[in-house]
Protein backbone atom coordinates (compact mmCIF):
# COMPACT_ATOMS: atom_id res chain seq x y z
CA UNK A 1 0.00 0.00 0.00
CA UNK A 2 1.53 3.75 -0.84
CA UNK A 3 0.36 6.86 0.72
CA UNK A 4 -3.24 6.55 2.44
CA UNK A 5 -5.51 4.77 -0.19
CA UNK A 6 -7.47 2.47 1.49
CA UNK A 7 -6.74 3.24 4.37
CA UNK A 8 -9.61 3.67 7.17
CA UNK A 9 -8.85 7.26 8.92
CA UNK A 10 -10.86 8.58 12.17
CA UNK A 11 -10.42 12.76 12.70
CA UNK A 12 -11.86 13.88 15.72
CA UNK A 13 -12.84 17.84 15.56
CA UNK A 14 -13.67 17.84 11.69
CA UNK A 15 -16.51 19.48 11.34
CA UNK A 16 -14.44 22.91 10.46
CA UNK A 17 -11.01 24.45 10.53
CA UNK A 18 -8.06 21.80 10.76
CA UNK A 19 -9.75 18.70 11.36
CA UNK A 20 -12.12 19.28 8.11
CA UNK A 21 -8.89 20.06 5.78
CA UNK A 22 -7.54 17.29 7.60
CA UNK A 23 -10.48 14.68 6.50
CA UNK A 24 -10.65 16.54 3.04
CA UNK A 25 -6.89 15.97 2.38
CA UNK A 26 -7.31 11.90 3.34
CA UNK A 27 -10.58 11.47 1.16
CA UNK A 28 -8.82 13.09 -1.82
CA UNK A 29 -6.33 10.57 -1.51
CA UNK A 30 -8.40 7.72 -1.14
CA UNK A 31 -8.63 6.91 2.12
CA UNK A 32 -12.12 6.58 4.02
CA UNK A 33 -13.29 8.95 6.78
CA UNK A 34 -15.01 8.96 9.86
CA UNK A 35 -15.37 12.02 11.14
CA UNK A 36 -16.91 13.57 14.25
CA UNK A 37 -18.01 16.91 16.46
CA UNK A 38 -20.71 17.37 18.79
CA UNK A 39 -23.35 17.85 16.75
CA UNK A 40 -24.84 15.21 14.40
CA UNK A 41 -26.70 17.92 12.65
CA UNK A 42 -23.75 19.66 11.38
CA UNK A 43 -21.69 16.44 11.22
CA UNK A 44 -24.48 15.21 8.45
CA UNK A 45 -24.17 18.39 7.15
CA UNK A 46 -20.49 17.97 6.54
CA UNK A 47 -20.80 14.54 5.59
CA UNK A 48 -22.85 15.39 2.44
CA UNK A 49 -20.42 18.10 1.71
CA UNK A 50 -17.64 15.70 2.08
CA UNK A 51 -19.49 12.77 0.20
CA UNK A 52 -17.85 14.13 -3.25
CA UNK A 53 -14.53 13.31 -2.36
CA UNK A 54 -14.86 9.71 -1.01
CA UNK A 55 -16.29 7.50 1.35
CA UNK A 56 -17.15 9.19 4.75
CA UNK A 57 -19.65 8.69 7.42
CA UNK A 58 -19.62 10.79 10.90
CA UNK A 59 -21.17 10.21 14.28
CA UNK A 60 -21.29 12.93 17.20
CA UNK A 61 -18.95 12.44 19.96
CA UNK A 62 -18.20 14.66 22.87
CA UNK A 63 -14.51 14.04 22.88
CA UNK A 64 -14.55 15.33 26.90
CA UNK A 65 -16.38 12.03 27.67
CA UNK A 66 -15.12 8.65 28.19
CA UNK A 67 -17.72 6.84 27.61
CA UNK A 68 -18.79 9.06 24.86
CA UNK A 69 -15.46 8.15 23.02
CA UNK A 70 -15.96 4.37 23.49
CA UNK A 71 -19.48 4.15 21.81
CA UNK A 72 -17.60 6.34 18.91
CA UNK A 73 -15.10 4.42 18.47
CA UNK A 74 -16.78 1.23 18.65
CA UNK A 75 -19.73 2.82 15.79
CA UNK A 76 -16.23 3.73 13.88
CA UNK A 77 -14.86 0.13 13.72
CA UNK A 78 -18.47 -1.09 13.17
CA UNK A 79 -19.16 1.10 10.00
CA UNK A 80 -15.64 0.33 8.49
CA UNK A 81 -14.40 -2.78 10.45
CA UNK A 82 -10.77 -1.70 10.91
CA UNK A 83 -9.64 1.34 11.46
CA UNK A 84 -5.95 2.13 10.79
CA UNK A 85 -5.48 5.97 11.96
CA UNK A 86 -7.26 7.88 14.42
CA UNK A 87 -6.71 11.64 14.29
CA UNK A 88 -7.14 13.21 17.84
CA UNK A 89 -7.56 17.02 16.61
CA UNK A 90 -10.45 18.36 18.70
CA UNK A 91 -9.52 20.90 20.74
CA UNK A 92 -10.89 24.53 22.52
CA UNK A 93 -9.40 27.83 24.38
CA UNK A 94 -10.97 29.30 27.24
CA UNK A 95 -8.52 32.05 27.93
CA UNK A 96 -7.94 34.25 30.91
CA UNK A 97 -5.08 35.05 33.26
CA UNK A 98 -4.05 32.38 36.00
CA UNK A 99 -5.79 34.65 38.23
CA UNK A 100 -9.10 35.40 36.40
CA UNK A 101 -9.11 31.68 35.34
CA UNK A 102 -12.05 30.07 36.93
CA UNK A 103 -11.74 26.10 37.83
CA UNK A 104 -14.65 24.95 35.38
CA UNK A 105 -12.77 26.86 32.50
CA UNK A 106 -9.00 24.66 33.04
CA UNK A 107 -10.63 21.66 33.84
CA UNK A 108 -13.14 21.99 30.59
CA UNK A 109 -10.05 22.92 28.25
CA UNK A 110 -7.45 20.00 29.90
CA UNK A 111 -10.70 17.49 29.41
CA UNK A 112 -11.15 18.65 25.78
CA UNK A 113 -7.72 18.58 25.07
CA UNK A 114 -5.71 16.04 26.91
CA UNK A 115 -7.65 13.61 28.62
CA UNK A 116 -10.01 12.97 24.97
CA UNK A 117 -6.62 11.89 23.85
CA UNK A 118 -6.31 9.10 26.69
CA UNK A 119 -9.88 8.57 25.76
CA UNK A 120 -9.94 8.01 22.34
CA UNK A 121 -6.36 5.94 22.34
CA UNK A 122 -7.17 3.81 25.33
CA UNK A 123 -10.54 3.01 23.08
CA UNK A 124 -9.45 1.98 19.99
CA UNK A 125 -5.80 0.17 21.19
CA UNK A 126 -7.51 -3.30 21.68
CA UNK A 127 -8.64 -3.06 17.75
CA UNK A 128 -5.19 -1.68 17.12
CA UNK A 129 -3.44 -4.48 18.84
CA UNK A 130 -5.74 -6.94 17.46
CA UNK A 131 -4.99 -5.38 13.88
CA UNK A 132 -1.16 -5.17 14.68
CA UNK A 133 -0.93 -2.06 13.27
CA UNK A 134 -2.25 1.12 13.94
CA UNK A 135 -1.06 4.65 13.66
CA UNK A 136 -2.11 7.82 16.28
CA UNK A 137 -1.69 10.87 15.59
CA UNK A 138 -1.94 13.82 18.33
CA UNK A 139 -2.83 17.43 17.48
CA UNK A 140 -0.76 19.61 19.72
CA UNK A 141 0.15 23.24 19.68
CA UNK A 142 3.26 25.33 19.58
CA UNK A 143 2.48 27.09 22.77
CA UNK A 144 2.71 23.30 24.90
CA UNK A 145 6.07 24.03 23.98
CA UNK A 146 6.73 27.96 24.61
CA UNK A 147 3.70 28.68 26.94
CA UNK A 148 1.67 31.65 26.39
CA UNK A 149 0.15 34.40 28.68
CA UNK A 150 -3.70 33.82 29.07
CA UNK A 151 -3.34 29.98 28.48
CA UNK A 152 -2.01 28.18 31.38
CA UNK A 153 -4.99 25.67 30.79
CA UNK A 154 -4.70 24.86 27.26
CA UNK A 155 -0.47 24.90 27.33
CA UNK A 156 -0.67 22.75 29.73
CA UNK A 157 -2.85 20.05 27.76
CA UNK A 158 -1.11 20.85 24.54
CA UNK A 159 2.42 19.67 26.77
CA UNK A 160 0.67 16.90 28.28
CA UNK A 161 0.02 15.58 24.96
CA UNK A 162 3.99 15.13 24.37
CA UNK A 163 4.28 13.19 27.29
CA UNK A 164 1.47 11.05 26.29
CA UNK A 165 2.56 11.12 23.03
CA UNK A 166 5.90 9.50 23.20
CA UNK A 167 5.39 6.94 26.04
CA UNK A 168 2.44 5.42 23.88
CA UNK A 169 5.16 5.24 21.10
CA UNK A 170 7.05 3.34 23.39
CA UNK A 171 4.53 1.28 25.08
CA UNK A 172 3.50 0.22 21.40
CA UNK A 173 5.93 0.71 18.68
CA UNK A 174 6.62 -3.38 19.19
CA UNK A 175 3.36 -4.02 18.29
CA UNK A 176 3.27 -2.02 15.13
CA UNK A 177 1.75 1.41 16.85
CA UNK A 178 3.05 4.41 15.82
CA UNK A 179 2.17 7.42 17.95
CA UNK A 180 3.41 11.36 16.70
CA UNK A 181 2.50 15.12 18.03
CA UNK A 182 1.71 18.12 15.59
CA UNK A 183 2.72 21.42 17.12
CA UNK A 184 1.04 23.62 14.95
CA UNK A 185 1.92 27.26 15.17
CA UNK A 186 -0.93 30.15 14.76
CA UNK A 187 -3.56 28.79 12.30
CA UNK A 188 -6.40 30.73 10.34
CA UNK A 189 -9.28 28.93 11.67
CA UNK A 190 -12.31 30.15 13.81
CA UNK A 191 -10.10 29.27 17.06
CA UNK A 192 -8.48 32.37 16.20
CA UNK A 193 -10.68 34.79 14.90
CA UNK A 194 -11.77 36.40 18.09
CA UNK A 195 -7.93 37.45 19.07
CA UNK A 196 -7.42 41.24 18.46
CA UNK A 197 -5.63 41.89 14.98
CA UNK A 198 -2.35 43.39 17.45
CA UNK A 199 -1.87 40.08 18.77
CA UNK A 200 -1.97 38.78 15.30
CA UNK A 201 0.18 41.03 13.69
CA UNK A 202 2.86 40.53 16.71
CA UNK A 203 1.96 36.48 16.00
CA UNK A 204 3.03 37.09 12.29
CA UNK A 205 6.03 38.85 13.44
CA UNK A 206 7.06 35.93 15.16
CA UNK A 207 7.44 33.79 12.25
CA UNK A 208 10.27 33.39 10.27
CA UNK A 209 8.05 33.30 6.68
CA UNK A 210 5.73 36.41 7.76
CA UNK A 211 2.16 34.74 7.98
CA UNK A 212 0.08 32.80 9.79
CA UNK A 213 -0.18 28.89 8.88
CA UNK A 214 -3.11 27.67 7.02
CA UNK A 215 -5.27 24.55 7.78
CA UNK A 216 -3.66 22.74 4.81
CA UNK A 217 0.21 23.41 6.29
CA UNK A 218 -0.82 21.06 8.94
CA UNK A 219 -3.34 18.35 6.89
CA UNK A 220 -0.26 18.01 4.70
CA UNK A 221 1.51 16.54 7.53
CA UNK A 222 -1.37 14.60 8.50
CA UNK A 223 -1.25 12.89 5.49
CA UNK A 224 2.11 12.08 5.18
CA UNK A 225 2.54 10.72 8.65
CA UNK A 226 -0.55 8.49 8.27
CA UNK A 227 1.06 6.78 4.99
CA UNK A 228 3.05 3.70 5.20
CA UNK A 229 5.96 6.20 3.94
CA UNK A 230 6.24 7.62 7.48
CA UNK A 231 6.40 4.01 8.85
CA UNK A 232 9.84 4.40 10.99
CA UNK A 233 8.52 7.79 12.79
CA UNK A 234 7.03 7.45 15.77
CA UNK A 235 7.75 9.11 19.64
CA UNK A 236 8.20 12.58 17.96
CA UNK A 237 6.85 16.17 18.01
CA UNK A 238 7.02 18.02 14.84
CA UNK A 239 6.09 21.59 14.94
CA UNK A 240 4.66 23.29 11.73
CA UNK A 241 4.86 26.86 12.63
CA UNK A 242 6.06 28.83 10.01
CA UNK A 243 9.46 28.63 11.68
CA UNK A 244 8.12 30.46 15.26
CA UNK A 245 10.56 28.60 17.64
P1 LIG B 1 -11.83 24.99 15.52
O1 LIG B 1 -12.35 25.73 16.70
O2 LIG B 1 -11.92 25.61 14.17
O3 LIG B 1 -12.51 23.54 15.45
C1 LIG B 1 -12.56 22.73 16.59
C2 LIG B 1 -13.18 21.39 16.26
O4 LIG B 1 -13.21 20.61 17.47
C3 LIG B 1 -14.60 21.51 15.75
O5 LIG B 1 -14.82 20.55 14.75
C4 LIG B 1 -15.43 21.18 16.99
O6 LIG B 1 -16.64 20.56 16.60
C5 LIG B 1 -14.54 20.16 17.70
N1 LIG B 1 -14.79 20.08 19.15
C6 LIG B 1 -14.63 21.04 20.08
N2 LIG B 1 -14.97 20.57 21.29
C7 LIG B 1 -15.34 19.28 21.13
C8 LIG B 1 -15.81 18.26 21.99
N3 LIG B 1 -15.96 18.45 23.32
N4 LIG B 1 -16.11 17.05 21.47
C9 LIG B 1 -15.97 16.84 20.15
N5 LIG B 1 -15.54 17.74 19.26
C10 LIG B 1 -15.24 18.97 19.75
O7 LIG B 1 -10.32 24.64 15.90
P2 LIG B 1 -9.03 24.44 14.97
O8 LIG B 1 -9.40 23.74 13.73
O9 LIG B 1 -8.31 25.73 14.90
O10 LIG B 1 -8.17 23.48 15.92
C11 LIG B 1 -8.05 22.07 15.71
C12 LIG B 1 -6.97 21.55 16.63
O11 LIG B 1 -5.74 22.21 16.33
C13 LIG B 1 -7.24 21.81 18.11
O12 LIG B 1 -6.77 20.73 18.88
C14 LIG B 1 -6.40 23.05 18.40
O13 LIG B 1 -6.07 23.15 19.75
C15 LIG B 1 -5.21 22.78 17.51
N6 LIG B 1 -4.45 23.98 17.18
C16 LIG B 1 -5.03 25.04 16.53
C17 LIG B 1 -4.28 26.17 16.25
C18 LIG B 1 -4.85 27.37 15.55
O14 LIG B 1 -4.16 28.38 15.52
N7 LIG B 1 -6.03 27.31 14.99
C19 LIG B 1 -2.87 26.25 16.64
C20 LIG B 1 -2.35 25.08 17.28
C21 LIG B 1 -3.12 24.00 17.53
P3 LIG B 1 -18.12 21.10 16.98
O15 LIG B 1 -18.00 22.55 17.37
O16 LIG B 1 -18.90 20.84 15.76
O17 LIG B 1 -18.52 20.25 18.14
Amino acid sequence: MCGVKGKSVIVTGSTRGIGLEIATSLLKRGARVVISGRSQDKIDAVVTELSQFGEVVGFACDVSSFESCQTFINRAIEAYTKIDVLVNNAGITKDNLLLRMKEEDWKEVIDTNLSSIFYMTKSITRHMLKNKSGNIINISSVVGITGNAGQANYAAAKAGIFGFTKTIAKELGSKGILCNAIAPGFIETDMINTLPEDYINNIIQQTAIKRLGRAEDVSNLVVFLASDEASYITGQVISVDGGMI
